[in-house]
């Protein structure tokens, strides 16, 4: 599926394209999600490779799975192209990685056991935990320090220019919806001869002065929070550095003051399970504490079966109805509006005690999102509407009554 023909050269006018200098405006203007791609002399396939530029899901979905999603599949029309999904979780977890650390673990073992010279992941610098410094490691220390998420933006495609140098042939990449979509468009010109795409879900990404808002707006101790995860249990799960958990409700977030936070890229995304990885790892679809899995194609389930020993894993479920919730809060999300603490902790409970469980709450989240998003582009891009929004999430949109224009 993901065998790649590499081109024998590349052409003349890709070799003599420039990456954009750092601070300039890149194509998709203020839609841009800074993946990195436009760091890179691969800007050239800019306008085909660009998410925001060139909504291409049923075409990159043929060169990377063999097929698109069927639409008519109700699994797949929500969680796209696959083979199977369960839920998982390490036996003994990696410490201080997101969840279990079965993405590090998936890479680690790839490396060692030489499919891959390489593996494109997201550490952090040494002044800010939180802000992304993309590399390829060579050695499973370099992947474990990449270990946990950097919960904003990260170019993680500006080292493309250094898999073409390297001379690498075989090469695993670890990223979001938006960085795998111009990675897929451009796969068969990196030289290479095997590709191993391995993906997480992505939603409500910021720039790192919006994290630090959402932060300073929503945490007890700004300064000390290591990690944070939108959990299943509808509440904002932070981790700090002396151990302790704080959580804070959904339903309580600042929302008029959060408003604005989230970057207009991911306001506009309708990738949020990774359509175009080989495997996606996240925990939308699976019972708290757990991870979830989505196999895409051979080449994903190759990548799973290297850790067959060291995870345990149980089926997929599905409970609750999400569709009352989802359509009470269309008008909420759209209007910022905020729940007093006492309140916001009640929904909460009632919410966690019969809400949506598994992947009834993964498609919560989705129908929540798109919903949203659908608006944001309405309102904001009219002229991108139609080509912009994928077919499957018009389909998931159109289950709900939307505001007036
Ligand atoms: P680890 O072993 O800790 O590895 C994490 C990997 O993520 C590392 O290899 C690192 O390179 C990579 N990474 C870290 N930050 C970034 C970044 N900014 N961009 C690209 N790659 C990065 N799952 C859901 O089910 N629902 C969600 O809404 C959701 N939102 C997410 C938002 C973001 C910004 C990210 C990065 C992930 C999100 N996930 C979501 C995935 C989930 O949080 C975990 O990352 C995933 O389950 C893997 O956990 P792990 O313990 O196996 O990862
Ligand atoms: Fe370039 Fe990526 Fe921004 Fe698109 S999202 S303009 S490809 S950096």
């Amino acid at each position: 599926m993901t065998a790649i023909h590499p081109e024998p050269t590349p052409s003349k006018a890709h070799q003599k394209a420039k990456a954009l200098k750092p601070g300039s405006v890149r194509p998709a203007k203020e839609l841009c999600s800074e993946c990195g791609f436009c760091d890179t002399h691969y800007i050239h396939y800019v306008k085909e490779a660009c998410a925001f530029l060139n909504q291409q899901f049923d075409n990159l979905e043929q060169t990377s799975h063999g097929r698109s999603r069927d639409l008519d599949n109700p699994d797949e029309l929500y969680f796209g192209v696959q083979k199977t999904m369960m839920a998982a979780r390490k036996i003994e977890p990696i410490p201080g990685a997101q969840w279990t650390g079965i993405v590090s673990t998936i890479a680690i073992e790839m490396l060692k056991r030489g499919m891959v010279e390489g593996v494109v992941c997201v550490q952090n610098t040494k002044e800010d935990r939180f802000q992304p410094m993309p590399v390829i490691a060579r050695t499973p220390e370099e992947i474990l320090a990449a270990r946990v998420n950097k919960p904003t933006l990260s170019p993680n495609l500006s080292v493309l220019e250094q898999v073409e140098q390297s001379g690498m042939k075989r090469l695993l990449v670890i990223g979001v919806g938006c960085q795998i979509q111009a990675l897929r468009a451009v796969q068969d010109k990196l030289g290479l001869e095997k590709l191993y795409v391995l993906g997480t879900p992505c939603v409500d990404n910021v720039t790192r002065a919006g994290l630090q808002k959402f932060l300073d707006t929503t945490s007890r101790s700004p300064e000390t929070v290591v990690y944070y995860e939108f959990m299943q249990d509808f509440r904002v799960h932070f981790k700090h550095e002396d151990g302790s958990v704080e959580t804070v409700p959904f339903f309580g977030l600042k929302t008029n003051q959060l408003k604005d936070v989230f970057a207009p890229s991911c306001m506009s995304c309708f990738d949020y399970v990774n359509s175009l990885a080989d495997l996606v790892v996240g925990y939308m679809g699976a019972p708290f504490g757990w991870q979830w899995l989505v196999v895409r194609n051979e080449t994903g389930q190759e990548m799973l079966d290297l850790v067959n020993e060291l995870i345990e894993t149980q089926p997929v479920m599905s409970k609750g109805d999400r569709k009352a919730a989802v359509q009470q809060s269309i008008p909420a999300y759209d209007k910022g509006v905020t729940l007093p603490m006492w309140a916001a902790k009640l929904m909460g409970v009632f919410i966690e005690r019969i809400g949506p469980k598994g992947l009834e709450y993964a498609r919560f989240s989705i129908d929540s999102h798109f919903t949203r998003n659908y608006l944001f582009v309405r309102r904001n891009y009219p002229q991108k509407l139609a080509a912009h929004v994928p077919e499957f999430a018009k389909r998931i949109v159109g289950q709900y009554e939307l505001p007036e224009k």
